[in-house]
């Protein structure tokens, strides 16, 4: 009787879920597997040999990486956290000013909603506004930790926008753009840089 040998491998499915795939350039579906190694007599895995060790693999394009990628954030965890950290931004910079006041108040909710939070409205932001005061910084500095100085200089433009609404800055809402600065990580120079170049822009406009 002749036996037919082989070698195969089987995999065994750990996860799945979705994660940022590099290849399709966004959000897909993942499998998380585990490969081992078996010797095959009429194609049945009789001896199982080594751990082929494991892989996550897009059920898109079918690129396999290592495990590492899933502790990458997804698009849309990255969207939620900047969508958080302008929240931050917005309701530090209104409550130092006129939280009252409509352009300060409309200019706040196009930040949101330019994060991709496209829902954000007047409702949202007065929801925002009688949180407890001082919660906020601890959330722009873990959002500043994540962000290149561009997109920092970026979101601090964005929120003295807010303050440049309804008239030249007060001293207090300076006062408060420097710490917002601090509070995302910049040097006290590109704070006043912003700050200055800012304010310059709004009073050409
Ligand atoms: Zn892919």
């Amino acid at each position: 009787m002749l036996l037919i040998w082989g070698l195969r491998v089987i995999y065994r499915t750990l996860g799945q879920g979705v994660f940022f795939c590099r290849r399709c350039g966004g959000d897909r579906e993942y499998r998380h597997r585990a490969g081992r190694r078996y010797i095959t007599v009429f194609f049945i895995p009789l001896i199982p040999l080594a751990k082929t060790g494991e892989h996550v693999q897009c059920l898109t394009c079918k690129t396999r990486y290592v495990t590492e990628v899933l502790k990458l954030p997804t698009t849309v965890q990255m969207q939620l956290a900047v969508s958080a950290g302008m929240r931050a931004l917005v309701v530090a910079m209104l409550r130092v000013g006129d939280p009252a006041n409509p352009l300060a108040r409309r200019r706040a909710i196009d930040a949101v909603a330019g994060t991709g939070e496209r829902g954000y409205d007047e409702a949202a932001l007065t929801a925002d506004l009688a949180e407890p005061e001082g919660t906020e910084i601890g959330r722009i500095a873990a959002f500043g930790g994540q962000l290149q100085v561009e997109a920092k200089e970026w979101y601090l433009a964005e929120a003295i926008r807010i303050g440049l609404a309804d008239g030249p800055l007060t001293g207090q809402q300076r006062a408060a753009a420097a710490h917002l600065a601090a509070a995302l990580g910049m040097t006290q120079a590109q704070a006043i840089g912003v700050i200055t170049l800012t304010g310059q822009n709004a009073g050409q406009n």
